[in-house]
């Protein structure tokens, strides 16, 4: 099977994807398999497909495909990266503790403090691009790190190989949210990480058309046991969505090489605008995690925030956008701005929110793969 094919490079397996995989017609685009059940041929066998939350046929193209992509032995795919990472916090038990970044992804905090924490899985937050930060963060029921890398929405860079070591050393799991960058750019599991996880409603999907979560497990013993649990609790992708998923992926390196290149020549821009002030990019040289970036990454992404110089001129950029969407977000293929403090990061408290330098004058934006003489077009009309 070319998605497979350890000799084709990872742009070539993406688009194979699925390619010859139904033997019966040799379609193309591998087709959607609605059944929610399937005959058996007797008592005791079984075409390998039984009852579609266990499995089914579509789903498992696309998470064979996806598990190539990270360079794991299983990947798992969700109704959204809320329930994958839902269901990988069910791998824990009560007592347990992690160490997580805190320039995070909003739901992640949320459902980690308002729901995991009541059934006794703590975590504490701390800056992840600081590896003896960690370190001194962990105590003796601490079972897993989790980071984001870079972070949202302050670009922080953790340094997986670092981490990587370190979650050996202390017999941890490694987890990494690989949202920002995907497999194209960056692939956490060959600097450790046991498990990586994709809220691929973003880039994975990429067209702000679908609703989708992944993980990917190393080793086909945590892949098992991740797969109970999600086969137990029911967070699985529809067929339907997961052919779109498929579809999607195939041009994922073409965009995330155009997403890479404007969104570096948006941040450029933005440096010089008298109205912003420090802007957030790791493909900026003056960037804290810039030189890491380049070791463990191919590209620095398509994600940037910006300080403006009030929140009147943040809420006067959101209400005059003209081709640049003020919405909730990123990874699609168009262009879209959000104020942290209020949308994506509401849920963390005001004064947590403040000391991370989430304050209402920072904007960030996901940069889209149009033109980007248009993007820092519209931007520049939007600050004038
Ligand atoms: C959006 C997002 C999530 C949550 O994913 P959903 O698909 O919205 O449930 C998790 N992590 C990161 C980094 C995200 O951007």
């Amino acid at each position: 099977m070319n998605q497979n094919n350890p000799q084709l490079s990872l742009e070539s397996r993406i688009v194979q994807i699925g390619v010859g995989r139904d033997e019966r017609t040799g379609a193309i685009s591998f087709p959607i398999y609605p059944s929610a059940t399937y005959r058996h041929p007797a008592v005791g066998e079984s075409t390998g497909f039984d009852y579609t939350r266990s499995g089914n046929p579509t789903r498992q193209v696309l998470e064979q495909g996806l598990a190539t992509l990270e360079g794991g032995e299983r990947a798992l795919t969700f109704g959204s990266g809320m329930a994958a990472l839902t269901t990988l916090f069910l791998h824990f038990a009560s007592g347990d503790h992690l160490v997580v970044s805190e320039d995070l992804y909003g739901g992640t905090y949320r459902v980690l403090d308002q729901i995991f924490a009541k059934l006794g899985l703590s975590a504490s937050y701390v800056d992840t691009s600081n590896t003896e930060a960690v370190e001194a963060a962990l105590t003796p029921n601490t079972r897993a790190i989790l980071v984001e890398t870079p972070g949202n929405p302050l670009l922080g860079v953790a340094d997986l190989r670092a981490l990587g070591e370190l979650c050996r050393r202390r017999g941890l799991l490694f987890i990494v949210d690989n949202t920002f960058l995907t497999p194209v750019l960056q692939r956490p599991l060959e600097f450790g990480a046991d498990v990586v996880i994709h809220s691929a409603t973003k880039y994975l999907g990429g067209h702000s058309d679908l609703c989708a979560g992944v993980l990917v497990a190393r080793e086909a013993q945590l892949g098992e046991r991740l797969y109970f649990l999600q086969n137990s609790t029911g967070a699985i992708l529809p067929p339907q969505d997961c052919w779109l998923l498929i579809r999607s992926l195939k041009t994922l390196s073409l965009r995330m090489e155009r997403h890479c290149a404007n969104a570096l020549q948006v941040a450029r821009w933005l440096k010089t605008h008298p109205k912003v002030g420090a802007v957030y990019y790791p493909g900026l040289e003056d960037h804290p995690g810039h030189q890491l970036s380049r070791q463990q990454a191919k590209g620095f992404g398509g994600m940037l925030s910006f300080r403006v110089d009030s929140p009147q001129t943040a809420r006067q950029v959101l209400k005059s956008l003209r081709m640049i969407s003020f919405a909730e977000s990123l990874g699609g293929v168009e262009s879209l701005m959000t104020l942290p403090a209020v949308q994506t990061h509401g849920d963390i408290p005001e004064a947590e929110r403040l000391r991370l330098g989430i304050c209402e004058s920072l904007l960030r934006l996901s940069v889209g793969i149009e033109s980007a003489d248009d993007i820092i077009a519209d931007l520049e009309q939007a600050l004038a």
